[in-house]
């Protein structure tokens, strides 16, 4: 390893390797169910403590549902209820406040805090009603007090139990742009501040706790990332500072073979590489934020994905190798959700430029599209959010005529064996002979096979796949499956 420092150029020993190694920090992300409760918290003192002489950083979410609550606490507003916002926020400053008092050091602090915050919220939620300020800014201010609150209880709780825990503000090292909502990182500057506000704490040998999702724009006002920004946040900082590892701790142990909550028998995938995680949450795995892996490969940061209420377990370890799984296939995502827009026109035949004119309506309309697939006449996208979707279609008018279905789900088959292993296209596509499959694609390269199916039948589609992937010796409807 070959270092410059000033005026200095030196190559480092072995040991001295060792040492910088051992000094990078690990970015340890809890999700909203990690601190849900006390024993939620109690269980974060003992993950923490356990790894305290690894420079830990940490990121938390809002406990579960404040994000929610805080959100439905602007539409409430927004339609004039500012008082019933404020009383469906009471059930969540109470759980803040029992943890607070059984488990943080100076609770009438934390208390204070809690207080200063709801008087805050109310003037917020008026303002919202009188349309005082823009709502998309006011609502980022709002839901960040979830982010917020969080890290300065889970520091109190920490340092309570003997660890030089110390909340920092993640909106003085997080900078985006101005897009409230879903606002963009900028790197450059992230990256300075992030490390400007946490390497002298960590040089200290104390313990950061910030908030994830959070950030602020260059003008000082509070930003978000998305929903589920958190796992950002933490690739983000874990970029920054070069990390050792980015740890992403929730409720379940690691990516699993499929979504549990449709098929509790999916198992945990031991190894991924990032492409195969990147593609997994980007087509529907919520257990990472689609971003998330971005950062990380940059510097080939690993990121494990861990299981707070098991921590004992392994989980996922996502990183630039991984083995080919010997059944080709690792998991099976999906999305619900989604809308299908197809333009058929004769004028497309033999003609340039008209694709570009299809992806220009969209781009004009900031609207993304996930998957496209093209014949002679007619093109057919995937879309996620359809809510622009009325002033889309009155352009695309000019261009052919327009079919739009809605209720439709995308399911991903991904794993790195899928490149260059004949006959799994064929393996896939018996198991779903009964059912309507309305758009596929796949890539000469890629390491998945995606295509699109009416929501109504994708639990069915995906058990299927499942059992026939990941359950060798089960039956599919009255057929053996061969894994
Ligand atoms: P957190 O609040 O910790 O960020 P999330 O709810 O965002 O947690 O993500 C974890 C959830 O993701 C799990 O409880 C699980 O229901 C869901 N999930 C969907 N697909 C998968 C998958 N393939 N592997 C693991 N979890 C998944
Ligand atoms: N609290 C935010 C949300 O619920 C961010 C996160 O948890 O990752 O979306
Ligand atoms: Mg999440």
């Amino acid at each position: 390893m070959h270092y410059t420092t000033g005026l200095f150029a030196f190559t480092l020993t072995k040991q001295a390797r060792f040492a910088v190694a051992v000094l990078k920090p690990t970015i340890m992300k809890f999700g909203g169910t990690c601190v849900e409760d006390t024993r939620a918290f109690e269980r974060l003192v003992r993950i923490v403590s356990a790894q305290a002489a690894s420079r830990p950083v940490v990121i938390v979410s809002a406990m579960s549902g404040v994000t929610d609550a805080l959100l439905e606490s602007v539409v409430l507003a927004t339609a004039g209820h500012p008082d019933a916002a404020m009383r469906l926020l009471e059930r969540h400053w109470e759980r803040y406040q029992i943890v607070a008092q059984a488990l943080a050091s100076e609770p009438s602090f934390f208390a204070a805090t809690l207080k200063n915050a709801r008087s805050e919220i109310v003037d917020l939620l008026q303002a919202t009603k009188a349309q005082t300020m823009p709502r998309p800014l006011l609502q980022d201010l709002i839901a960040s007090y979830g982010e917020r609150l969080s890290a300065v209880l889970l520091a109190a709780v920490l340092r309570q139990a003997g660890l030089p825990a110390q909340p920092v503000d993640a909106r003085r090292c997080l900078i985006t742009n101005s897009e409230h909502g879903r606002a963009e990182p900028m790197l450059a500057q992230t990256e300075r501040r992030t490390r400007t506000e946490l390497e002298p704490l960590i040089a200290a040998s104390r313990i950061p706790v910030l908030g994830g999702f959070i950030g602020s724009a260059e003008d000082g006002t509070t930003t978000t990332l998305g929903r589920g920004g958190s796992d950002y946040t933490a690739a983000l900082v874990g970029a920054a500072l070069a990390a050792r590892e980015v740890q992403i701790w929730t409720d379940v142990t690691g990516v699993l073979t499929a979504d549990p909550r449709l098929l509790p028998q999916a198992h945990t995938i031991a190894r991924l590489s990032y492409a195969e995680a990147a593609e997994l949450a980007y087509f529907g795995a919520k257990v990472l934020h689609p971003k998330t892996i971005q950062p990380a490969v940059l510097q080939s940061i690993p990121v494990r994905i861990c299981n707070s209420r098991s921590p004992e377990e392994a989980g996922t370890i996502v990183c630039a190798q991984t083995e080919m799984s010997p059944r080709t296939v690792k998991a099976i995502a999906h999305k619900t959700g989604i809308t299908l827009v197809q333009i058929s026109s004769a004028r497309m035949l033999g003609a340039y430029g008209f694709l570009h004119a299809i992806f220009e309506i969209f781009n004009r309309h900031r609207t993304a599209i996930d998957i496209v697939t093209t014949s002679e006449v007619s093109v057919s996208l995937s879309l996620d959010d359809a809510s622009g979707l009325p002033a889309i279609v009155n352009e695309l008018n000019d261009l052919g005529e327009v079919r739009v279905e809605h209720k439709q789900a995308i399911v991903c088959v991904v794993g790195e064996g899928l490149r260059g292993t004949p006959g799994i296209a064929a393996r896939i596509f018996s198991c779903l002979s009964d059912i309507n499959i309305s758009l596929i694609s796949q890539g000469a390269h890629s390491i998945n096979l995606t295509f699109v199916v009416e929501e109504d039948s994708a639990v069915e589609a995906i058990s299927r796949l499942h059992a026939a992937f990941f359950e060798s010796g089960m039956t599919v409807k009255g057929k053996a499956v061969v894994a």
